[in-house]
């Protein structure tokens, strides 16, 4: 059973299924106006681990993951695009979808999108009015009244003296941090319509307007988790404001306690700074591809730190990644072989037949607050174990499905072992790269240079070992 810190309570906590069945979570899903940063990626794989942890565990999950298809920047950007907010919504959801892929993290049970949830939010607005919690401004816009809600703040553990902070002040203390734009008292339900808006409003009781961005979360998890769920899930800086208006928001509407537990996940950085949009300091992964690195490698920095503690993100660390990932596939490769197969066993027959068995440490580290670190050291600490223990096929075969039940549990895809490579190299390639290794071996030190230009000339490396080489693409 996975035992994982939940930001509420400050304490490790099982995650149990409050049906006694399906653990069900939901994840605040990426903002759809540019391509996803590996900061985002960050945040979106954790969640994924997570999933499969408990999935692994013999728990079936239930994963929502909203879209936020409108806000200033979905409005912003699809007005400078020249687009409608649908079809630049829509481009960039593809585009994350592919990145997700990519990532080979699992796609969500549900994904329900904010414009397509503008009823349900009224009514939740309503409720809130109804029951003395929001109240209609003239311009027609609706706010939440933070006042009338005495837990607000639990989350963040906010002292009184900052609840007692005026608007204004609140703001200009938190003017850097995008999501903390709404002020630290009473925020906004319904933004009445603006000029700027262009043609993204909606009619509502108080007039034309759209909803305020904290507000879609708390609809849909109603509408599809219920008033009382197992988890829920988003970067640390989600805690304030989003997070505790979610609570305010669905606390006050429903009968409900909201989330059992929440999984917070810390920040990627670069130079010492969060990677962000607006700071100007991000990769996607896009650009680390055409650098030459794979999904897999980023997949493999991007967990390789515990979720709790900041991640400082290097191209060096994207070089480690393609190392370790080289040792494992070395390992699969052998396995795989002498267990008589030819393909990796698929994800059903991996939970269904696989367990952690050799690597059984390595699984209960992972058990305690998702230590991806410490699972992938307890690993790389019984991978030659298992290779060597597997004498006849059938160890093999039991050693091979438990590295592939680790390797599932994290999400972590592998590359062609360099061997393999070699494979794919056209005949009259590998006959150049012989000649020069031969060359080398004779120290003739000008062919072999000569024979290495040509190839990479013809787009291809040649990498070298004690053993041999290898030929790989340019
Ligand atoms: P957004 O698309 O901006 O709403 O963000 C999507 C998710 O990425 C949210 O859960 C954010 O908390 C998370 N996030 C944003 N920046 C980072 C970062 N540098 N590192 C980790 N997670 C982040
Ligand atoms: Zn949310």
């Amino acid at each position: 059973m996975l035992r994982l810190h939940d930001t509420l309570t400050r304490t490790d906590k099982e995650v149990r299924p409050l049906d006694g069945k399906t653990l069900r979570f939901y994840c605040c899903g990426p903002t759809v106006y540019g391509p996803a940063h590996i900061g985002n990626f960050r945040t979106f794989v954790a969640q994924d681990v997570f999933r499969r942890v408990v999935e692994a565990s013999g728990t079936p999950t239930l994963h929502v993951r909203n879209l936020t298809d409108v806000d200033d920047k979905t409005i912003r950007d699809s007005q400078k695009a020249g687009q409608s907010l649908t079809d630049f919504t829509e481009f960039w959801t593809t585009k994350f979808h592919a990145d997700c892929a990519a990532l080979n993290t699992l796609a969500p049970h549900i994904e329900p999108s904010a414009v397509k949830h503008i009823p349900h939010q009224i009514a939740m607005i309503e409720k809130l009015i109804a029951r003395g919690h929001a109240y209609a401004a003239p311009d027609g816009s609706v706010y939440f009244r933070v006042s009338s809600f005495k837990d607000y703040g639990k989350l963040s553990h906010l002292e009184d003296r900052e609840l007692r902070l005026g608007a204004s002040e609140a703001a200009s203390a938190t003017d850097s941090d995008e999501y903390t734009k709404d002020s630290l008292t009473d925020f906004a339900l319904w933004k009445a319509r603006k000029p700027e808006d262009g043609p993204n409003f909606w009619p509502s009781p108080w007039g034309e307007g759209r909803p305020g961005w904290h507000l879609e979360c708390s609809a849909m998890i109603l509408e599809y988790l219920g008033e009382d769920f197992d988890l829920h899930s988003g970067g640390v800086d989600l805690i304030f404001p989003h997070h505790e208006n979610e609570i305010a928001q669905s606390c006050c509407s429903t009968h409900g306690h909201f989330a059992a537990h929440w999984f917070h996940i810390a920040h990627l950085m670069v130079d010492g700074g969060k990677m962000s949009k607006s700071l100007g300091n991000l990769y996607t992964l896009e650009d680390l591809k055409a650098r030459g690195y794979t999904a897999s490698e980023v997949r493999y920095v991007l967990i390789s730190g515990h979720y709790s503690a900041p991640l400082n993100f290097t191209m060096h660390s994207l070089d480690s990644a393609r190392q370790a990932l080289q040792k494992l596939s070395k390992t699969e490769h052998s396995l795989r072989t002498k267990a008589g197969a030819t393909q990796p066993p698929s994800r059903d027959e991996v939970l269904k037949h696989g367990t952690a068995g050799i690597f059984a440490d390595a699984w209960s580290t992972l058990l305690k607050d998702l230590n991806v670190p410490g699972a992938l050291g307890g690993i790389f600490s019984k991978i030659k174990e298992a290779d060597q223990t597997a004498t006849d096929a059938a160890t093999a075969k039991t050693n091979w499905l438990s590295l592939w039940f680790m390797l599932e549990a994290m999400g972590i895809t592998l590359p062609l072992p360099e061997s393999e490579v070699v494979a794919d190299v056209p005949a009259e390639i590998q006959a150049l790269a012989q000649q020069r290794w031969d060359a080398k071996a004779a120290k003739d030190w000008a062919t072999a240079d000569a024979l290495r230009k040509q190839l990479e000339a013809d787009g291809w490396l040649i990498k070298d070992s004690k053993e041999g080489f290898t030929v790989v693409k340019k």
